[in-house]
């Protein structure tokens, strides 16, 4: 290597964009984060897939300095109201060395059998057993077009040369969200990312003690072999398209999906990613695949992660759940009932909430007070193609969380919420769509299709509001009944706004009247009938 040797430790330099409680913000190390995460109200970064990635580590490096063996353990943490220096200075002591990046042989989350110079081209004769440097803006595939990455996007991808810090922050998100990307590129341990759902305390460290797991809640297929061994003490370096069937929880967190190796270079220049002058430049990088769970592994069970069985069809009937992913178009909150609701036989909410449960029954957390969660997920087409990232807060007063009762009254409401969609959309067909055999006949059918997509758009989004205030509601148990009437009255009002917006908007010619006229009738009776339905009135 031509340049001299540069260290960057992701320990002690800062990298980690944070909000103290007084709102300033912030950049620390992981030392500095988690010695005054209580100081800290959490991780804040333009890209939540950092945010993510960012909570994964330090979740995993909390677990290794704690290993709680129990509930009460995790209490006892959470009583103690920071996280204890001694220990932080031992698990330092021990390991701090294993997080430089750009170190000669044990870089950290990267392979270290690839010199720093393994970009320069082999001698005549020779030949390199690891790929070609790829731009370093293949670390930030997954950023959607239309954000961040436009917005340095006036530089073409290999005119991109990062700080090490920005290098650190993409680093981090591959473990939690690499996805399938042409022949052999496989996706990382969770397969195409499913929604991550983090607890989100009233700081940094209550979020990062809620993320802690005893044994009993971690995957039942992480290997116990493998316990201890973590990205700051396992192997140093990454195979190449490796098929692993035994992983340990640690290392599930930091999973190395792909092989990489960042060659750093001294020249002063303008980060391009965020700006700041720097002396250590990275252009390109080896980012080749990694590891991947065998196909014959049972299903990860991370812990951050919903499941559910996808609806039947035909014979695919005993197909295994599956971890709830974003789906286009649909707001997170109609996914309250996976994602927090206590178990059916066809749901699982992700292990986290489970044992979070278990602490408010317990009584180490306290009963009147909300349970937040930071739910952080990517849009994919499940290849290469990213189409969008969710960063959202679900919020459930406690009780919700330990009540069977609650969660079939949340059932019932986003079943009957679908229901009525169902109707806006079923009177609308039957009123507006353009009949075949008339001219100009597909410009009509576009307009309709779209008048049509943003009346249930626009359903939903009256509803989201709403949807907050009965959970509110619903943790009063006496009054569930009231709550669940006064749900059904909302569906009916607010269906009946939108599917009147998108009247106005079919036309205003004389038959366009007249049908309007009918579609609302007949979109009012029906929302009636179903009411009536619901309460077996
Ligand atoms: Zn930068």
């Amino acid at each position: 290597m031509t340049d001299p040797p540069s260290v960057f430790n992701l320990w002690t330099a800062p990298w980690i964009r944070v909000t103290r409680r007084d709102g300033a913000g912030a950049e620390l190390g992981l030392g500095a984060c988690l010695a005054e995460a209580h100081a800290l109200a959490g991780l804040h970064d333009p890209s939540p897939l950092v945010a993510a990635g960012t909570h994964r580590l330090l979740t995993a490096m909390l677990q290794a300095i704690y290993a709680p063996q129990d509930l009460a353990e995790i209490a006892t943490v959470l009583r103690a109201g920071q996280f204890d220096p001694v220990k932080l200075d031992g698990f330092a002591a021990q390991y701090a060395d294993r997080f430089d990046l750009f170190h000669p042989t044990a870089p950290f989350l990267q392979t270290g059998d690839v010199p720093l110079d393994g970009w320069k081209k082999p001698e005549k004769g020779q030949k390199h057993d690891w790929a070609d440097p790829k731009p370093i803006a293949a670390l930030f595939v997954e950023v959607p077009a239309e954000t961040n990455r436009s917005h340095f996007h006036h530089v073409t991808d290999e005119g991109h040369k990062l700080c090490a810090a920005c290098c650190a922050r993409g680093l981090v998100t591959i473990a939690a969200f690499a996805s399938s990307g042409g022949a052999g590129i496989r996706p990382s341990i969770n397969g195409v990312p499913p929604i991550y759902v983090l607890p989100a305390g009233s700081s940094l460290f209550e979020s990062l003690t809620l993320s802690l797991i005893t044994q009993g809640y971690q995957p039942p297929t992480a290997d116990p072999q493998r316990a201890n061994l973590a990205a700051w003490s396992g192997q140093t370096t990454v195979g190449k398209g490796t098929q692993v069937s035994a992983v340990g929880y640690l290392e599930s967190l930091t999973f190395p999906a792909r092989r990489m190796r960042l060659y750093p270079q001294g020249v002063t220049t303008t980060c391009t990613h965020c700006g700041a002058a720097t002396q250590v430049t990275v252009s390109s990088l080896l980012f080749e695949m990694g590891h991947w769970l065998s196909e014959g592994s049972a299903l990860w069970e991370d812990p951050f992660a919903a499941f559910r069985k996808p609806k039947s069809k035909g014979k695919a009937a005993d197909v295994g759940p599956k971890p709830i992913r974003p789906d286009e178009g649909k707001a997170l909150w109609r996914e309250y009932s996976g994602l927090l609701l206590t178990e059916r036989d066809d749901q699982l909410r992700p292990r986290i909430v489970q044992q979070i449960a278990k602490l408010i029954d317990r009584r180490a957390l306290h009963e009147t007070q909300r349970v937040r969660f930071r739910c952080i997920g990517l849009r994919t087409d499940g290849k290469a193609k990213i189409f969008e990232w969710l960063d959202e807060a679900l919020e459930a007063p406690s009780a919700l969380l330990t009540d069977d009762d609650a969660a079939q009254y949340i059932d019932n409401a986003l079943g009957r919420a679908d229901e009525a969609r169902f109707i806006l959309e079923s009177s609308f067909d039957s009123h507006f769509r353009p009949e075949r055999d008339r001219g100009g006949r597909n410009e009509k059918l576009a307009r309709f299709k779209t008048v049509r997509a943003r009346m249930t758009a626009d359903y939903w989004r009256r509803l989201a509001p709403l949807f907050r205030r009965f959970i509110v509601d619903l943790a009063d148990g006496a009054t569930r009944e009231v709550t669940a009437l006064a749900w059904a009255a909302t569906l009916v009002r607010e269906g009946k706004q939108a599917f009147a917006t998108a009247a106005d908007q079919v036309g205003e010619r004389a038959d366009a009247l007249r049908a309007r006229v009918e579609a609302q009738a007949t979109c009012h009776r029906r929302l009636a009938a179903k009411r009536k339905e619901w309460f077996g009135e």
